[in-house]
């Protein structure tokens, strides 16, 4: 079988990291069995779908990696399809058009409400029923599209995360297809197109699984085979409510603005309510080769933005400097920084600092100790401490300009100085970088450079 996927996104704001997971898992579908990924965008909510959240969509997918084979299609360049559609089920007896105003509906509802009745279309557009009622369609009002939805037995599907499903007919009621302006509604929409698309699988989150059997009856309508359905999990925030705006940055967008790597929140969001044994930290291969649906898991996942960070902290560990580098040097521009003309290659200065940043951001922060133009303050030190720093820049005139050498100088000079390493690497730190903590002296002073070393120890020895 050729295993085609979808990710059917609507338009109506950044692409959320629930969304960006379920798009990762239909992907990694496709992907481990050689299929295709499709990508449909659902921009039938007129009033909320925006070309400004179709950008986003695609620029969060893209940046990802999440590549699509076919794509992106438009539900709105489409009308004339699911026109079409409803009409076959109409000839066919599936489906019947309604002139039922709101004003009748909601009198309806009140009624339904007021005797203690769940509120539902009472079907009575139905063409027996209107003609047993004596309704006579209006000349000029257009009407919607209805679904003749069995009103005996029960729908169910095995759903390959959840288990088997099954809802009672008598619960369903006749759903509209098609709204009087031609528009479909979701679930018919979605139907026509899964199986004009030929999908295989439809992924998507679990708060879709009250509208699969309504799907499920479009389907056996049109007299085609079902798709398999997964449903997965909400993703919940740390206080275990639905994932949302309240718990900061829940867009792909916002990750990839606080300098997160792809690949770093890729294998956040796989994890997100999959499992592969106590795995934690894979790549994205290992994703796709693993994953299956036996281990996504049947409850909410919580989103821990600790971990998201954690992990982002070792990839980037892992990352190649000159990539780091092209995503830093945008950060120092517009700082008060010299930018890596006025300094050390900032890939080299990247390579010593990358072990101990967690992210982007703050690895430009810790750059500005090679960039900033601003001359580090003089520091008060004892007498003896002065001495110890006045011999070391006279050593380090000399010196040949490695690590390795400098560390040899340090040490000696240390040693005669009859002082603790500390009492001389604190004011030294101090006096070269401004600041009290930096990664080993040694690899700093070589990237600084001799002439920036020694002009900042001889303006403390000078007393300036
Ligand atoms: N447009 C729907 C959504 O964003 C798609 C659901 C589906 O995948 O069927 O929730």
């Amino acid at each position: 079988m050729n295993i085609r996927t979808r990710f059917a996104p609507s338009p109506t704001g950044l692409l959320h990291i629930g969304g960006a997971r379920t798009a990762l898992y239909a992907w990694a579908w496709a992907r481990k069995h050689g299929g295709s990924f499709v990508l449909r965008i659902e921009d039938t909510d007129l009033e909320r779908s925006t070309q400004a959240s179709v950008n986003a969509i695609l620029d969060s997918m893209k940046w990802l990696g999440l590549d699509w084979n076919e794509g992106p299609f438009f539900q709105m360049q489409r009308l004339e399809r699911y026109q079409a559609v409803a009409e076959q089920l109409i000839a066919a007896g599936h489906a019947y058009r309604c002139w039922m105003t709101r004003e009748e509906l909601d009198a309806l509802r009140k009624q339904q409400l007021d005797s203690g009745l769940k509120p539902r279309y009472d079907g009575r557009w139905r063409p027996e029923r209107a003609k047993a009622l004596g309704l006579v369609p209006p000349a000029h009002r257009p009407p919607v599209i209805r679904f003749r939805t069995p009103e005996q037995g029960s729908v169910g599907w095995q759903d390959l995360v959840k288990g088997p499903i099954a809802f009672p007919n008598a619960e369903l009621d006749d759903l509209v297809l098609l709204r009087a302006d031609g528009v479909p509604t979701y679930n018919f929409g979605v139907v026509v197109d899964d199986l004009d698309m030929a999908i295989t699988h439809v992924i998507r989150g679990d708060d879709h699984v009250n509208n699969t059997p309504r799907q499920i009856h479009i389907f056996r309508a049109l007299q085609a085979a079902l798709p398999e359905f997964a449903h997965v999990p909400m993703i919940l925030g740390a206080d275990g409510e639905r994932l949302s705006k309240r718990h900061g940055a829940v867009s792909v967008t916002q990750y990839r603005d606080q300098g997160f790597l792809p690949e770093a929140l890729i294998n956040c969001l796989a994890r997100l309510g999959w499992s592969h044994g106590d795995a934690e930290m894979f790549p994205v291969g290992d994703f796709v080769q693993w994953f299956d649906f036996a281990h996504v898991s049947r409850s909410a996942a919580q989103f821990d933005p600790a971990k998201a960070h954690w992990l982002n902290q070792q990839y980037i560990k892992r990352a190649d400097d000159a990539r780091l580098a092209a995503l830093v040097e945008p950060l120092l521009q517009g700082t008060q920084a010299l930018g890596p003309a006025g300094g050390p290659p900032l890939h080299k200065v990247l390579a010593l600092l990358k072990a101990r940043a967690d992210s982007i951001p703050q690895l430009a922060q810790e750059a500005m100790l090679f960039y900033a133009r601003q001359e580090p303050a003089r520091v008060e030190v004892a007498a003896e401490v002065g001495a110890a720093l006045a011999a070391l820049a006279e050593k380090l005139k000399a010196t040949a300009w490695d690590r390795a050498a400098i560390n040899g100088v340090l040490k000696e000079v240390v040693k005669a100085s009859g002082l603790k390493m500390p009492q001389v690497l604190t004011p030294l730190r101090a006096v070269v970088t401004g600041r009290e903590q930096t990664p080993s002296i040694d690899a700093v002073l070589e990237l600084l450079g001799r002439e920036t070393v020694l002009a900042r120890l001889e303006r403390q020895i000078r007393g300036a």
